[in-house]
């Protein structure tokens, strides 16, 4: 029987790594965790917990708009201060880091500082130095990807956004996945002047098709100007002393922009990891390949969350990593459900989803009934804005099960993580409609929604 130094050796100190190794030790097993950066990967540094925290501030803008028809009256009007913001999130980002730390530490994992290399299917090397592991766990993540237009120099991706300097007045956004349209939403509360450049005819694609167009109508009322089917030919920077930006389109016209987000997909991050010296195998995206177990083409070596999912969000790398943990050191062999996987989109308004689109649940289930809800909600009563809100649920005729449902809304997000609780347990449009509403909210819609769409 060979001798390790650990049981498991984990390649990144993100949302997937940090759970796996500290659950691991937590059963007793030797565990070291190689971080290259800051702990808590994407997600606390440049991802999910910063982007929330520049939503919230955008969402004061909306309040202040608000607050004159609820009687409030403003000394003076509002000033934003992004030096303050940037500074406030670094500081709680920072306290996350060492959040972070403390949870490993005290579950006795060993930290590795440095950027990992898997030398074989059970040795890795970090500045150097050689450990070697029954297990390894690749938990890598993915970075942003930009295509290779003229002039792409010029161009940040989502992990530059939050440290800008200074605040972009013009902001063109390139891009229409649910990273594109945050941004585009966050920055056109705090005040900048947005543009959102998409080169399909739709927003967020794989989102349902009512609430693509309803998100996209709604950011043009809140500000953003929307422009789809346009594809961007290069990107240039001004002569005239402004330092800004011209964006030259396929069709020939131009837009100026302080700055230029792309915001055009993910890639997993497998390069410079050493995945061939090790005969770790990658699938057509570039991710590594793993069975329904999270195990790479070579037996000890697994991997979890971005860097290998389809599925590319926190909560999914968090329970991948609990299924690796659990056949490894614990409970024993499981697999992981990804039906009925809730998602929020934090633009203004926000989306919840949970469940199949109308498109898929036809395409899978056969005949769906679909009952939908457009309304102007009690807030925006008294508040002079004009937001609406969108609610639909997609059900399987055969057995009456709510198998999608969909919101676009204040707090979208929220409202959907309850419902979605429902909607793994299997329940039926019948138990929708015999539930009890709470009144006056939005939500209690999602229960007395009694007609059909015809058709
Ligand atoms: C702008 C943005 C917003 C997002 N918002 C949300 C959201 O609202 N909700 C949600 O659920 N998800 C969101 N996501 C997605 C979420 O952040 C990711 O799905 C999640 O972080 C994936 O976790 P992970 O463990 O796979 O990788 P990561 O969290 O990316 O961690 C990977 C870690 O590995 C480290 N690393 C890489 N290579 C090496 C190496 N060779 N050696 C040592 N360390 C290495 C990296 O430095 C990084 O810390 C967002 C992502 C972005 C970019």
């Amino acid at each position: 029987m060979p001798t390790f130094d650990f049981d498991l050796f984990v390649i990144g100190g993100g949302s997937g790594g940090v759970r796996a190794a500290r659950m691991a030790a937590q059963t007793g097993a030797r565990v070291a965790l190689a971080e290259a950066a800051e702990l808590g990967g994407t997600c606390v540094n440049v991802g999910c917990i910063p982007k929330k925290l520049y939503s919230y501030a955008a969402g004061y803008a909306e309040s202040f708009e608000e607050a004159a028809g609820y009687g409030w009256k403003l000394p003076e009007a509002p000033q934003f201060d992004w030096a303050h913001l940037k500074a406030q999130r670094a500081k709680e980002i920072a306290r996350l880091n060492g959040i972070y730390a403390s949870l490993l530490k005290n579950a006795g994992v060993t930290l590795v500082t440095g950027w990992a290399q898997l030398v074989d299917p059970h040795t890795v090397e970090v500045d150097g130095k050689r450990h070697t592991a029954r297990h390894l766990l690749v938990a890598t993540g993915g970075t942003p990807f930009v295509p290779d237009i003229q002039g792409r120099e010029h161009v940040v991706t989502s992990d530059a956004m939050f440290d800008l300097d200074p605040f972009p007045k013009r902001l063109l956004v390139v891009g229409g996945g649910y990273i594109a349209c945050e941004f585009a939403s966050i920055f056109n509360g705090l005040g900048a002047k947005v543009t959102q450049l998409h080169r399909r005819a739709h927003l967020l694609t794989g989102f349902d098709d009512d609430v693509r167009q309803f998100l996209a109508n709604e950011m043009g009322k809140a500000g953003v100007d929307v422009r789809l089917n346009c594809d961007v030919a290069s990107v240039t920077r001004g002569t005239g002393g402004t330092g800004g930006l011209t964006v030259t389109l396929a069709r020939g016209q131009q837009i100026e922009a302080d700055t230029v987000l792309f915001a055009t997909g993910r890639v997993p991050n497998t390069q410079g990891l050493g995945l061939e010296a090790a005969g770790v195998a990658l699938d057509e995206r570039g991710a590594i390949a793993v069975d329904a177990h999270y195990r790479s083409s070579v037996p000890s070596i697994y991997a979890v969350g971005d860097v290998s999912t389809r599925v590319q969000l926190t909560p999914v790398a968090l329970a991948e990593a609990m299924v690796v943990v659990d056949e490894l050191f614990g409970k024993g062999k499981r697999r992981l459900d990804y039906e009925f996987i809730p998602t929020a989109v934090f633009t203004h308004p926000n989306i919840g989803t949970c469940g199949y689109t109308e498109l898929d649940a036809r395409a899978k289930f056969g005949e769906v009934a679909v009952f939908s809800s457009e309304f102007k909600s009690l807030r925006h009563a008294l508040s002079g804005r004009s937001e609406r809100t969108f609610m639909k649920l997609v059900v399987d005729k055969a057995t009456d099960r709510v198998v999608g449902l969909h919101m676009v809304g204040a707090n979208a997000g929220e409202v959907v993580q309850g419902f979605a609780v429902a909607m793994r347990a299997g329940a039926t449009k019948a138990i929708f409609d015999s539930t009890v509403g709470i009144h006056p909210t939005a939500a209690e819609e999602f229960v007395t929604m009694r007609e059909p769409m015809p058709g």
